[in-house]
């Protein structure tokens, strides 16, 4: 079977292994096509994020091996986050780096001019900026949250969408709203939104992988609705080693296979049919 690997981490950001590392594992993997996207640099720099003095070094490394490997495509990507106030705009890496493809993630929802809670780190530092950021108001997080995924798909225009409702990893803990009404509108406002763009969403498994979700991001539900309205689909690990390159990746296509999913797209309508 042949796979993509297309959200993968390096030790230019939060990743364990080298590019070189990563690519002698894709390729015993049988996957086509392996994109790179360590964390994008930040304005304040983040224990996870690269470095911005790395990044000319890490497109180059990227570019060297893209051009010499021929048993499989490698791409130039990044995890780019969107946080107003703490984040470059995605053009700033599309002009200045020619980045083949950004995957827009929303790791800090933003509060206020001066205040970000962190949704995807422990969940006793999650519950606690919760309690005193928001005076445990789950449901206003769960807004912001979306609000700043939709901003971002319309402003940012991200090639791909990074585990698009990865705020429901840690708040799920604290309030189960998932067949809610309220949670429900906010998934359709998004799929609207996604309808109107060119973005594809990724199905994220690395949850599931490390056990801190039952669920892939997205959930049923919003899978079940992008799948409906025609939204295209990608598989990501989100690897962080070279062993979490492709895990879940089987168990994921079944499921989106069983959902009706037809093909697995990637940029430049690269895509394979299941
Ligand atoms: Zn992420
Ligand atoms: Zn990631």
């Amino acid at each position: 079977m042949e796979k993509f690997a297309i959200h993968t981490h390096t030790n230019f950001c939060d990743g364990k292994n080298s590019i070189l590392e990563l690519i002698e594992d894709a390729k015993s993997r049988n996957i086509k096509e392996l994109g790179f996207t360590s964390h994008a640099p930040l304005i304040h720099d983040q224990y996870w994020s690269m470095r911005y003095e790395n990044i000319n070094q890490y497109c180059d490394q990227i570019r060297y091996f893209q051009n010499i490997e021929k048993s499989l495509n490698i791409s130039l990507g990044l995890e780019a986050d969107y946080a107003p106030g703490l984040s470059y705009s995605f053009n700033h890496w599309r002009v200045l780096y020619d980045i083949d493809y950004i995957i827009g993630s929303v790791h800090m929802v933003k509060l206020s001019d001066s205040e970000f809670l962190f949704i995807d780190g422990s969940f006793e530092e999650f519950e606690k900026n919760v309690n005193s950021l928001l005076g445990g108001d789950v449901q206003a997080l769960v807004k912001l949250y979306f609000g700043q995924i939709n901003e971002m798909i319309i402003n940012q225009k991200p090639d791909i969408v990074g585990h698009i409702d990865k705020v429901l990893m840690n708040s799920l803990k604290l309030l189960n709203f998932r067949n809610e009404m309220w949670y429900k509108k906010i998934v359709d406002e998004t799929i609207s939104i996604l309808k109107k763009s060119d973005c594809i969403v990724e199905v994220n498994t690395r949850g599931i992988y490390k056990k801190k979700s039952d669920f892939l991001f997205p959930d049923d539900y919003m899978l079940s609705q992008c799948i409906s309205f025609g939204i295209p689909l990608c598989i990501a690990s989100d690897a962080h080693t070279v062993e979490e390159i492709d895990m879940e990746y089987s168990n994921c296509l079944e499921i989106l296979k069983e959902m009706g999913l037809k093909k697995i797209k990637f940029i430049k309508d690269r895509m394979l049919l299941i």
